[in-house]
């Protein structure tokens, strides 16, 4: 289980735990570089992650926005800082959301290292 928190945080494979699963800030690989596991277990397989980057986004977001309002700042303002901080926070909410979908649906559903894996 510790395991398994250090590859969500580390963005690791789900199955191995240890292929990375970006390439690039938003780019992912296909099939894990470890284990082969293909990420995209079925078409709109990442749909669900949305779930994820809603609950991620809203726990961000809402400690800034209840600080901002307690600030009593104008209505111009309190707009400005989340936008900006939405704009700040998305390649991390959508890498995160991924993640943390991947890893959800393996422990809800196993499976095992593609049968060529070399490990
Ligand atoms: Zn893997």
């Amino acid at each position: 289980m510790l395991q398994r928190l250090g590859a969500i945080l580390t963005q690791r494979c789900p199955v191995c735990l240890r292929g990375k699963v970006f390439n690039s800030l938003l780019g992912m690989y296909k099939e894990c570089p470890v284990c082969g596991v293909h990420f995209e277990r079925e078409t709109g397989y990442f749909l669900n992650s949305m779930f994820a980057g809603y609950a991620l986004g809203f726990l961000l977001l809402v400690p800034t926005a209840i600080w901002l309002f307690f600030m009593q700042v104008s209505f111009m303002v309190f707009s400005s800082v989340i936008i900006v901080e939405t704009i700040l926070l998305w390649p991390l909410i959508f890498r995160y959301a991924r993640i943390i979908w991947m890893h959800t649906d393996q422990m809800m559903d196993p499976r095992p290292p593609t049968p060529h894996d070399p490990v």
